[in-house]
This record gives structure tokens, C-alpha cells and sequence, in this order.
């Protein structure tokens, strides 16, 4: 048996896939997001059972992901979301990638007749030009714009007015462009939580899920509107005990002597630290689950190893599992639990799951 490795259910992701379809409505097509290897779920394998699915487009962050997706041999439409446009634009048509632009001055850095996305930063002041609806209306004309997108920076937060102030600049953009018969095939605004929040403006004709895909909605802030998507997590991270001992009471646990027992007990070696992703905030304030048993993380995390006290599951032998993501019986932990204690966000966890974790779909 592998120290750690994951489960990712490609069964799962479908039916998260299609419940998200479901909401989106006819109309509405999906472009899920498989940056940073699917959040940790492998783009690969991924996307073929997403395309094998329906989907028609895939956004990624950089031309390395999507070439590889080109050569694992995905044939939907790719975007390209957050990269330099340095490299020659026969590039972006050989590899059959499309470019999100970020500035007026990337237009005309591209062949004329290369599809592209044009970013608006309506207000998150992140990627995307904030140039005026004339400007960009004076660098868009003859040009093959295809897309036009923008992102929220508060979308989870329902005491904030940002959505709307973003999405009434992306709107006033838009009316622009349109009245001078600019009209791009493709709008969109919405990642997740606009879908799951049900904000319908901001829909289109073009989402982008990722989080939801992956089994995932945020918390929202505020009065917030009903929530509509029902999906579940398609991973789960084990790790393997190495060795199981009985110490004494007094007996000081890994690095800094951080933890020291206060009573006889039996501890667990588990082959997975902070190396393989399992966060270095998670010493003394994490959990696993052993046996079907919520267990505690006692002292530090290491690099390689991390240990949990076993005393209360004493059948547990050297090369028995236990898990840090998933569920056992009906004890369950997931990502966003864990960034919990560990000070962090699920998104954090899901993508800093190390490659040395190998995966497995099952
Ligand atoms: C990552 C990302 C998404 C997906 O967001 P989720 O919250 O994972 O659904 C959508 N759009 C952009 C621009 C992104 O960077």
C-alpha cells in the first residue's frame, strides 16, 4: 500500500457536471474550470469524462495546461485565462488555444483573425483592462473578438454591492459594443457561486464552475438568496500508518516537543507531512479519521510524517489506512473542514495536494 494517495470518483464529477448543466438551463453553456490539474482531481481525466459529458469548452490558467490537455486529446474549445501573450500567435492556432486578453495593447499583439476573449475588470482590479467602454470599442472593431468575460471578487458575499457595481460596468461595456454592432458570441461572468446563489443576470450564454464541479460551494456571507446545488466531494486522501507504539504519560510527540501526553497512550505514524500537502498549521489542531473515529493530529506536521493519537481505535495495526479527506461509516471530512483548522481555504487545500501524492480513479 502507497504512505498516501487519493480517490478521485469520476463518477462524481459527472453527476456534479450535470446537476450544474441541469441549473444552468438551455441557453447556458458550461465551461468548467480544470486549472491547476482539476483543483488536484487530474485535467486529464477530468475533462475526458467532462467532454465525454457534453462540455464544449474548458478553461485552464496557462498554455502549458492547455497543450497538455491538446495532447491528452481533448478536442472541446480551450481558454486560456491567465497568461502572457508573448509567444508567437501562430502558437496559440497551432495548439488550437484561445487567449484571454487582458489589455488593449494585446489586441493588436494578435493575428487579426485569432479568436480572443477580451477581460473586463469590472471592479475586482485583478486581471482585465479597465479601460472605457470607447477605448475598448475603438480597439475591438475589426477585430475577432469572441469573447467578452469578467470575474466577481465577492460573488459568496451578500452584504456586499460589488456583484452588481461589476456587473453593471460589465453591462454598460457590453450596451457599448452592442449599439456599434460589436456583438461577441460568448458573455460570461459567473464561476460557481453565481450559479449557486442563483444570480441568473449574470449567467449568459457561458459559465465557469470549478469549485462546484469538484463538489464544492462557499459559505455565504450575509442575507444570502436559497442555495441551489446539491453536489458532493469526488476525492478522497488517505495515508498509511507506518508504525503504531504506546508511550508514556509525559512523553514528548515530534518537532518542539509541541505535544506531551498526559497520560499513557498509543500513537500512529502516518506516511503523509506537510511535503505531500497536508498543512503544517494542521499540528495539534487537526483531525483524521481512523476506525470510523475522528482522531486528533498530536504535535507538529512534518515533512514526511505526521502523528495521531490511536488509543482510542487500539486494533489499528502498521498498514492500515485512515483517512484525511472523505468519509468512513458516517464520520466525513472534507476540504473545507480542514482549511478550517488549518487557517486556510478549501481551495487551498484541494491545489496544494502534492504530485508526489499519486491518484487513483476509482
Ligand atoms: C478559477 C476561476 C473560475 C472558477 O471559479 P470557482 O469558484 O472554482 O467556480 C472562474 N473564472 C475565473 C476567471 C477563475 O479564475
Amino acid at each position: 500500500m502507497p504512505r498516501t494517495w487519493l480517490e478521485v470518483s469520476l463518477d462524481r464529477i459527472a453527476l456534479n457536471y450535470r446537476q450544474v448543466s441541469r441549473l444552468a438551463g438551455p441557453g447556458v453553456e458550461l465551461m468548467p474550470v480544470v486549472k491547476a490539474d482539476a483543483y488536484r482531481h487530474g485535467a486529464t481525466a477530468v475533462a475526458q469524462t467532462l467532454e465525454h459529458e457534453g462540455a464544449s469548452w474548458f478553461a485552464v490558467s496557462n498554455v502549458e495546461e492547455g497543450k497538455a490537455l491538446r495532447e491528452a486529446g481533448i478536442r472541446a474549445r480551450i481558454l486560456v485565462m491567465a497568461d502572457r501573450l508573448d509567444s508567437d500567435p501562430r502558437a496559440w492556432r497551432d495548439a488550437r488555444l484561445t487567449p484571454v486578453i487582458h489589455d488593449l495593447a494585446g489586441i493588436s499583439q494578435l493575428a487579426p483573425t485569432l479568436p480572443y476573449h477580451l477581460k473586463i475588470d469590472s471592479g475586482m482590479g485583478r486581471l482585465g483592462t479597465r479601460a472605457s467602454a470607447s477605448e475598448i470599442l475603438a480597439h475591438t472593431r475589426g477585430t475577432s473578438l469572441e469573447g467578452l468575460m469578467t470575474h466577481f471578487a465577492s460573488s459568496a458575499n451578500f452584504s456586499s454591492e460589488q456583484t452588481e457595481a461589476q456587473h453593471q460596468r460589465f453591462e454598460h461595456i457590453r450596451q457599448s459594443l452592442d449599439s456599434a454592432g460589436i456583438r461577441p458570441r460568448w458573455l460570461h461572468e459567473a464561476s460557481t457561486n453565481p450559479l449557486h446563489f442563483g444570480q441568473k443576470h449574470t449567467w449568459r450564454n457561458l459559465v465557469r464552475p470549478g469549485y462546484a464541479i469538484y463538489g464544492f460551494v462557499s459559505r455565504p456571507a450575509g442575507k444570502a438568496p436559497a442555495e441551489l446545488l446539491d453536489v458532493a466531494p469526488a476525492l478522497t486522501w488517505k495515508a498509511t500508518i507506518l508504525l503504531v507504539k504506546d508511550i508514556e504519560a509525559g512523553s514528548p510527540v515530534g518537532y518542539g516537543a509541541q505535544f506531551v501526553a498526559s497520560r499513557p497512550m498509543r500513537i500512529g505514524i502516518l506516511g503523509v507531512g506537510y511535503a505531500d500537502g497536508l498543512p503544517h498549521r494542521l499540528g495539534n489542531r487537526g483531525h483524521v479519521i481512523a476506525a470510523g473515529r475522528l482522531v486528533p493530529i498530536l504535535g507538529a506536521v512534518s515533512m514526511d510524517v505526521t502523528t495521531v493519537d490511536l488509543t482510542s481505535t487500539p486494533h489499528l495495526n502498521a498498514g492500515d489506512p485512515v483517512t484525511l479527506l472523505g468519509s468512513e461509516g458516517d464520520v466525513s471530512l472534507d476540504a473545507r473542514q480542514m482549511a478550517r483548522q488549518a487557517g486556510t481555504i478549501a481551495y487551498a487545500i484541494l491545489c496544494g495536494i502534492s504530485t508526489r501524492v499519486n491518484r487513483i480513479y476509482v
